[in-house]
């Protein structure tokens, strides 16, 4: 059906509103973009008229972590690696059934869809790499809620007592050998299970490669990952400097830091996303512009985990593409993209005085759109409204209270807006959400579910947890031991 959005106000790229345009759209595609023609005169089935109303792209999600999704809440004041350990223990492994995958998943998806994403990129763990119809149920959930997804199945191959400095010195040989043992599923295993998923969802929801971290896994599986993402196409998260320890650990571990370690072994290149990059030095930066890498900034997870401030003006002035994302449910602890946009326009000024260098509205509404697009090499596709791309975008009603009186359009979406004024939200040609009701999830139906279900999942989260007592104060000794050591990076 060929269909058309008329008399909209239309965001460019660059924070610029065009008014009176019209948005054709034909099948899953922006067919064409109009101005100065007579509503009546236009060539389609059905016009929806959006006079006061703004059109932009669909905001993309560069990363998310929907396996912690009932675990929303549970968390304040703890650091990275900390917080990692007391909420999921290594040595504890969730039993979350295909139905309780898909609920969390599509739980998300409502969220997200509400404050206007289209896109998500899905960084999930699993604890069963066997269970393919736990795995399934993400990419499904995705797939019935009608999102664009790039959707992840995490593995890393060294054992975790291993990843952290010091923390092989000071953890008991039980708890060492239990460690080991859960390291039993084979990276070559994982490596054949990830090409049949790459295989296999080529369509709206798609696969991505993610080996955690570069100090989570081996040089050579981490080269193994980054043949696959060359052979098979596809783009690779990894999460990089996201904390002091993890600084640290770079120059423990390989003597240099993680960015230029990734670059020694030749996995720093156009296909890698790099999660974080809050203590990015200046070298790494010029490594990774120079390498054409994506950046991934998660403001708000980064500011609760107390992480620190990623410095993106640096990063976008060294020509690195820089994309936003939400990170864990459990350490922002929403899905909100127009959230991630203002906390990242506001943070990055308190790290300057000189204002001329602080991110604001316009590099936030282009890392939310157009940035995210190039971490999954869809930039040709999605993150810009233009004729020929595919038809993905989110209509703003502007009769709302957070843009009145209308200022200026573009300050008003980042800082007053949350996604209440949203009206709809197209993916792929097809309407998802219109006039407050998604129309592709049961909303009241899933909640119920959950609710329902809600003493049986916090029952799981509760015992799963338990164990984070046995390894916590030996965890706390090897972080403390870190940051006491600090001064073995020379500070850029
Ligand atoms: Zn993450």
């Amino acid at each position: 059906m060929k269909w058309t959005v008329a008399n909209a106000l239309m965001m460019t790229p660059v924070g610029t509103v065009l008014d009176n345009r019209h948005i054709t759209i034909e099948g899953d595609t922006i067919a064409s973009i109009e101005n100065g023609i007579e509503k009546d005169n236009l060539n389609a089935e059905k016009v929806i008229d959006a006079t006061g109303k703004l059109i932009i792209p669909g905001l993309i999600n560069a990363h998310l972590h929907s396996h912690d999704r009932f675990d929303k809440g549970r968390f304040d004041n703890l650091p990275l690696e900390i917080w990692m350990a007391a909420y999921n223990p290594p040595t504890s492994r969730r039993e979350w059934t295909e139905e309780e995958v898909y609920l969390r998943t599509q739980l998300n998806c409502i969220e997200l869809i509400k404050s206007g994403t289209t896109t998500v990129i899905d960084d999930v763990v699993h604890h069963d790499l066997t269970s393919r119809d736990k795995i399934d149920a993400v990419f499904q959930a995705y797939e019935d809620a009608g999102l664009r997804a790039a959707v992840t199945i995490t593995f890393s191959d060294r054992p975790y007592h291993e990843t952290i400095p010091f923390l092989d010195e000071f953890l008991p040989g039980t708890l060492k050998d239990e460690l080991q043992s859960r390291q039993q599923v084979k990276p070559k295993m994982v490596l054949e299970l990830w090409k049949s998923y790459a295989r296999r969802w080529q369509g709206r929801v798609t696969f991505a490669l993610s080996p955690s971290g570069p100090q989570r896994s081996t040089d050579a599986f981490l080269k193994d990952v980054w043949k696959m993402a060359e052979d098979f196409n596809l783009w690779v998260m990894i999460h990089v400097l996201e904390t002091k320890v993890q600084e640290i650990t770079g120059y423990l571990f390989y003597n240099k830091s993680l960015v230029d370690y990734m670059k020694s072994i030749g996995i720093l290149n156009r296909r890698t996303n790099l999660v974080h990059c809050v203590w990015v030095n200046d070298r790494d930066i010029a490594l990774i512009a120079e390498a054409g890498a994506n950046v991934i900034h998660n403001p708000v997870s980064n500011l609760k985990l107390g992480s620190g401030i990623a410095p993106v003006h640096k990063l976008l002035k060294a020509g690195v593409n820089v994309a936003l994302g939400t990170d864990n449910n459990n350490a922002n602890d929403t899905a909100n993209m127009f959230e991630a946009m203002k906390i990242g326009a506001l943070v990055n000024k308190v790290t300057h005085c000189k204002y001329d260098r602080w991110v604001g509205a316009k590099e936030v509404f282009k890392m939310a759109t157009k940035g995210g697009s190039r971490c999954i090499g869809m930039e040709d596709k999605v993150g810009v409204l233009e004729a020929g791309k595919k038809a993905d975008f989110v209509l703003i009603n502007l009769d709302s209270l957070p843009f009145t009186p209308r200022q200026n359009i573009l300050n008003q979406l980042i800082f007053c807006e949350n996604g209440q004024s949203i009206d709809m939200v197209v993916v792929d040609g097809k309407i998802i959400y219109e006039n407050g009701k998604i129309l592709t999830i049961n909303e009241e139906k899933l909640k119920s579910d959950v609710q329902q279900a809600a003493e049986r999942l916090l029952a799981k989260i509760e015992k799963t947890s338990k164990r984070a007592s046995e390894i916590l104060p030996y965890l706390r000794k090897a972080y403390d031991k870190c940051l006491n050591l600090a001064q073995v990076k020379p500070i850029a």
